[in-house]
């Protein structure tokens, strides 16, 4: 299957919109802490949340984003969110900064 280009979905949505993560299974065992993974059911990128089993705390937060998703430079979300909009609803926004 050919990869997606950051103009196309699932990365213009993801980019454009949030991830739409799905809560899968935990993929390793963390050496502290409670994991919980998640799988965005576009992109298919992933984030794992490790939170403290004392109490509660989010210890820290990893994505893994698959290749081809990350946004050139001078990219931005707007940029996104603007593609996004004209192919949605097929009108050419303006994006003010
Ligand atoms: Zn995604």
């Amino acid at each position: 299957m050919p990869r997606p280009k950051r103009n196309e979905s699932p990365f213009l949505e993801c980019h454009a919109t949030v991830h739409d993560w799905d809560e899968i299974s935990v993929l390793k065992e963390p050496s502290y802490g409670a994991a919980f993974d998640y799988r965005c059911t576009r992109c298919t990128s992933t984030k794992r949340i490790l939170v403290s089993r004392i109490d509660g705390r989010v210890l820290s937060r990893a994505y893994n984003h698959v290749d081809g998703y990350k946004a050139p430079t001078g990219m931005t979300k707007a940029d996104y969110r603007k593609e996004w909009l004209e192919k949605k609803i097929g009108r050419n926004l303006k994006v003010v900064s």
